[in-house]
Order: structure tokens, then sequence, then C-alpha cells
């Protein structure tokens, strides 16, 4: 189980490495996706709390990125935050996150992006339950919910 020293770790020193990688170019990805998920995953954007389609939706399924369809996060691991967007306490593997240290908007502050193919996520916060402590805070646009058996 990972907790925030893992994560402090992470964002000085590097994440654990992928399973694989996954490169495209803007061109592409603004192709694939829609314009709201572009502008979060690829331009670090932020949705408005409590707007995201996966905010209060706690169904059985994996949680996969919605660039690459890795999974990301599992129903298991999710809890209600309060704070308008899906919250986990874990990823569903150790190395399935990136960590970055972000020092915009004059906070100290973890990002976190798909680290098979970089897309911007949410940050993590050391304020989540126990016994993790952790809180990921992550945009619905996002991540897609694949349910057990399903293809895609
Ligand atoms: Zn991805």
């Amino acid at each position: 189980m990972l907790t925030w020293k893992d994560v402090i770790s992470f964002s000085i020193h590097g994440s654990p490495n992928p399973d694989k990688i996954v490169v495209r170019s803007l061109e592409e990805w603004k192709r694939l996706l829609s314009p709201e998920q572009f502008r979060v995953t690829r331009q670090k954007g932020t949705e408005a709390p409590h707007s995201g389609a996966l905010c209060s939706i706690y169904d059985e399924g994996k949680y996969n990125c919605i660039c690459c369809n890795t999974p990301l996060f599992d129903a298991t691991i999710k809890f209600n935050s309060g704070t308008g967007w899906p919250s986990f306490t874990q990823p569903i593997k150790e190395n399935a996150i990136k960590y970055i240290k972000d020092e915009s908007f004059g906070m100290l502050r973890v990002e976190v992006v798909c680290n098979t193919c970089e897309a911007h996520l949410g940050h993590v916060f050391p304020d989540g339950p126990a016994p993790s402590g952790l809180r990921y805070c992550i945009n619905s646009e996002s991540m897609k919910i694949k349910k057990e058996g399903e293809e895609r």
C-alpha cells in the first residue's frame, strides 16, 4: 500500500516504470477526445466540482484512462470525499500513476498523471481516510468505467 511518504519520494526521485508507454501527438489526441477531455487531460485542465459524470457513481468496475484505456483505479477503493471530484485511496497498481511535483498557483502539490500516456488526472493529497491516508482527487473527464467482463 502506498502512503504519502511514497508519493513524495516518487515525485522527487521518479515514479515506478509503467508496463508500457503510449505516445501520440497533440493533434492525434484532439481527434480522439472530446473538447473537454482534451482540455483536462492534455492541457492540465480541471472540471468544475460536482460536474463530472463519475462523481457520484460507485458501480463495480475499473476506472480506465480515457486516453489510453489503462486501468488506473478500482471501484472498491473509491470513496465519497465530498469535494465534488471522484476520489480514491490507492491506484489499482503501484506503477499505474506517475507523480509530479506541482508548484503552480503558489502551492506545493503533487500532480498525478497516467503513467502510460501522461494524461493529466488530478492531484493526490495526504488527507484521505486510513489506512493509506491518501486522497487521489481525479477529474471524471480523465476516466471511463470498465465493468467486469466488458471488452472496452
Ligand atoms: Zn493513459
